[in-house]
């Protein structure tokens, strides 16, 4: 079955075509600046040239019909018409207490997603027009919803609770959802895939460090811990968003920056992070990385930094696991930065961790990082959340 993957965001749209039986992207792309003047969409068939095209889109259903357009298109397209293409999935950031699992999409599931918008209200709402334009486009095409929180909801209540009144969880739904659920799943399973183990016997904690970051602790194939919150602002220090701070701060900044709660939310979000603690040398690890090797002081800080903070959430997640057998690292940064893989795995020691130094330096390849032998395997294992949104809904749907 060819199963179309939708990312949906306030103002973009990412999309994949995915043959279910081979695994493979027949063709992606990305829609930008929908409603606003110079929106664009760039499209990639497999093996083929990235196009880019200049177009008004003033709403997501327009977006997705040019989606549509360019999959079907005579000369560059994959598919001969929209008939091929069996089912939509659609990534959804959150489902709150309600959804433990991916769904099919129906009238029902809508309203609860609705629900949930105010625990993610940049996020729901812009997944949930996606979804609406792509029924209106394709309305006998089943769609399923695949959750960011889903695979975090096998949390113990120990590890979801926050040190408030009870009332806040009882009234607001207050609590630790976790995120990049799909991700921590995909590469968990993964990697004891990989290693030929059992996934149920294992402890693995996988270390998803991309522009957004966090960490998971994954106990015999079940989720037990994540570093994001109630929002994804929570846990490790991102590209441009705090994580954990002392909460007493933001009382602290707004009389002193004269600032009202929302900017110093838009502080926390936008303005902090790696980028926020290099002085603003950048948010991208390419230029830290660049700039730790030039002796830069903003990239030296920053570089530990970071890779400390991820280092101790190993460490709790290894206590909250009673031992840990395999921490993967993945996304943009695990993927592709030996230099913080090195750092972070420097306080391995007593977890046994030494890296293979040649092994650590290649690229875009499942594959174990420590040297033989070790007590605790580390590996690095390329995410493919479109790939695991696809499988989702191909099991789904049958
Ligand atoms: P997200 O999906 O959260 O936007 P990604 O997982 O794509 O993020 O990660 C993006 C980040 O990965 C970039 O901001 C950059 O810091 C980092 N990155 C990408 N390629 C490299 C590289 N070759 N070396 C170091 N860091 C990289």
């Amino acid at each position: 079955m060819k199963v179309l993957v939708i990312n949906c965001g306030s103002s973009s749209l990412k999309f994949q075509l995915i043959d279910s039986e081979s695994e493979q992207c027949l063709a992606k792309g990305l829609c930008e600046r929908i409603g606003i003047e110079g929106s664009m969409i760039t499209y990639t068939p497999d093996g083929g040239e990235k196009e880019k095209t200049v177009t008004p889109m003033p709403d997501h259903t327009e977006a997705i019909r040019l989606v549509l357009e360019a999959l079907t298109n005579p000369k560059t397209g994959v598919v001969r018409s929209l008939d091929e293409i069996g089912a939509v999935g659609h990534r959804v950031v959150h489902g709150g207490e309600k959804f433990a699992q991916s769904v099919i999409i129906d009238e029902e599931v809508m309203a609860a997603v609705e629900e949930c918008n105010d625990l993610a209200p940049l996020h729901n709402p812009a997944n949930l027009i996606g979804i609406n334009a792509c029924r209106k486009l394709m309305p006998s095409t089943p769609m399923a919803g695949v959750f960011d929180t889903a695979f975090h909801q096998t949390m113990p209540e120990e590890a979801y609770m926050y040190g408030l009144p009870y009332a806040y969880y009882q009234k607001y739904k207050i609590r630790r959802y976790g995120f990049h659920g799909t991700s921590h799943s995909y590469v968990s399973r993964r990697a004891a895939e990989v290693l030929g183990k059992p996934y149920e016997d294992l402890k693995i904690i996988v270390c998803h460090l991309g522009n957004g970051a966090s960490v998971s602790a994954v106990k015999n194939g079940k989720c037990v811990d994540t570093s994001m919150g109630l929002t994804p602002l929570e846990g490790l220090i991102m590209g441009t968003r705090s994580g954990d701070i002392d909460p007493a701060i933001i009382e602290f900044l707004a009389h002193k920056e004269g600032k009202s709660i929302d900017e110093i939310m838009t502080v926390l979000n936008k303005k902090s992070g790696v980028l926020g603690l290099s002085d603003n040398l950048s948010s991208d690890f390419r230029d830290l990385e660049d700039g730790y090797h030039r002796g830069d002081e903003n990239a030296v800080r920053t570089m530990k930094t970071f890779s400390y903070h991820v280092a101790k959430y190993i460490g709790a997640y290894t206590a909250a696991m009673n031992g840990v057998d395999v921490i993967c690292f993945t996304a943009g940064v695990g993927e592709n930065a030996p230099l913080v893989r090195n750092f972070v795995c420097e306080y391995l020691g007593y977890l046994g961790v030494e890296l293979d130094q040649e092994a650590n330096r290649k690229r875009g390849e499942d594959i174990v990082i420590t040297v033989p032998g070790c007590r605790t395997t580390v590996m690095v294992i390329p995410t493919n959340e479109e790939l695991a949104i696809a499988r989702e809904t191909v099991r789904l749907v049958g």
